[in-house]
């Protein structure tokens, strides 16, 4: 059987409360903390009513957040040890808040040789890195000419071939695990890169689609139909792969957008089982970007959003970018976050360049002031690493010399 997120009921609910621009809310914050059972997911309009719970009811929300947290993984907060191959940054979308992707020929456009594909990977590994982290834009090659005689020259059909490719190189010269955040991919490629990498990711972002009228921040962006990403994640689903996703808040959804985009997740994951992670990201204003004038959401916006993710997801990694936070980030293992995400010791977060990640040494301490130890795990979780080893072959190789007997990073080092 097929599940789909986009029931009539759920199109019709979300089309219901952006008509009245006041969402049928059955319950006050105060009974929605009231409603919050351990173990259990909260409903919709609990969400909805924690999602904007007033700063008097903040620290209640966060309270029982942090509780789920604890219960479902005790004591340790986890990173990945990365290094960033930003593989091309030509890209067929203008998402208003980007500022990683170019045009062809424009100042920084730039699309990696193997050999420089090669050098990052041997330099992080030897910084103690086992994630290979692949961003790149979204099939430049469809809209771009010259991205089309690159990989001429480079000798392979697609962005996804050459993708594919590097994954390979990565994968068989290095000790490293690709994880490739590639964009829109069909059941096809799927499968393909998961015979080179453990896991993958694309970011659900949100469920409105309002988000792609002219002028707002996916205008222009035909990768963001929400439609077209779900369809991804639920073909990774069918397919038992480890699946990274998450949502980005601050792009112009409202609250229970945020709501609807984690229940869209959730049913996904209840279905297939497959999502490893759900991140919550914070758009940041950047200079020279459509969106450089747009407020940005506030910290109590997001540690609200953190929350509610918890406690509608509450056996799903939740994982928030320390970098984006700076300089309050640990408030966010308040929230219930149990995952850093990917911090490099040695490449820029080229996504949001302006923001450096913290030190390690720096986010260990500040993780251990909140009774947590730093934990380094592999770009695919311990709890879904039975799936990948099945798979046989050179990637269930390098993943077993990769993992401890916990699952976790073997070669794991002190920041
Ligand atoms: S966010 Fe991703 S899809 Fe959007 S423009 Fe940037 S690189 Fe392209």
């Amino acid at each position: 059987m097929s599940l789909t997120w986009s029931t009539p009921a759920k199109i019709r609910r979300q089309a219901e409360d952006r008509a009245t621009g006041t969402p049928a809310v059955s319950c006050t914050p105060a009974s929605a903390l009231n409603d919050i059972r351990p173990g259990i997911p909260i409903s919709r309009d609990t969400a909805i009513a924690l999602i904007r719970c007033s700063d008097h009811d903040l620290p209640e929300l966060l309270a029982a957040a942090r509780a789920a947290k604890e219960r479902f993984k005790p004591g340790v907060i986890t990173y990945s040890r990365k290094v960033f191959i930003p593989l091309t940054n030509l890209c067929r979308d203008y998402c208003g808040y980007c500022t990683f992707r170019r045009d062809p020929g424009e100042a920084g456009a730039h699309t990696m040789t193997p050999d420089e594909v090669l050098k990052v990977a041997r330099a992080g590994e030897k910084l103690g890195c086992t994630e290979a982290l692949f961003s790149l834009g979204d099939k430049p090659e469809l809209l771009f000419p010259e991205m089309r005689d690159t990989l001429r020259r480079l000798g392979y059909k697609s962005t996804l071939h050459y993708l594919e490719a590097m994954c390979e190189l990565v994968l068989r010269e290095t000790s490293l695990l690709p994880h490739p955040n590639p964009g829109l991919l069909s059941a096809e490629w799927i499968a393909r890169l998961a015979a080179v990498s453990p896991s993958m990711g694309l970011m659900l972002e949100t469920t409105n689609g309002s988000l792609l009228a002219p002028g707002a921040s996916h205008d222009n962006a035909p990768d963001k139909v929400p439609a077209r990403r779900l369809r991804t994640i639920e073909d990774a689903g069918k397919q038992n792969i480890p699946f990274t996703t998450g949502l980005l808040i601050g792009i112009g959804e409202s609250p229970e957008d945020r709501v609807d985009t984690l229940l869209a997740i959730r049913d996904l994951h209840e279905h297939y089982g497959h999502v490893q992670e759900v991140i919550v990201q914070n758009f940041r204003v950047k200079p020279a970007i459509p969106m450089a004038h747009w407020p940005e959401p506030s910290h109590g916006d997001m540690l609200r959003t953190v929350a509610v993710a918890r406690l509608l997801l509450p056996e799903v990694n939740i994982q928030a970018p320390p970098n984006l936070s700076a300089p309050y980030y640990e408030e966010l293992l308040d929230a219930g976050i149990n995952d850093w995400g990917g911090i490099s010791p040695l490449t820029p977060d080229y996504i949001n360049p302006e923001k450096p990640w913290p030190h390690l040494e720096q986010l260990r301490l500040r993780t251990g002031a909140r009774g947590c130890t730093l934990s380094q795990r592999l770009p695919v979780y311990p709890e879904f690493l039975p799936a990948v080893l099945a798979r046989r072959g050179l990637l269930a190789k390098k993943l077993r010399a990769a993992a401890d007997d916990q699952g976790m990073a073997r070669t794991a080092r002190a920041a």
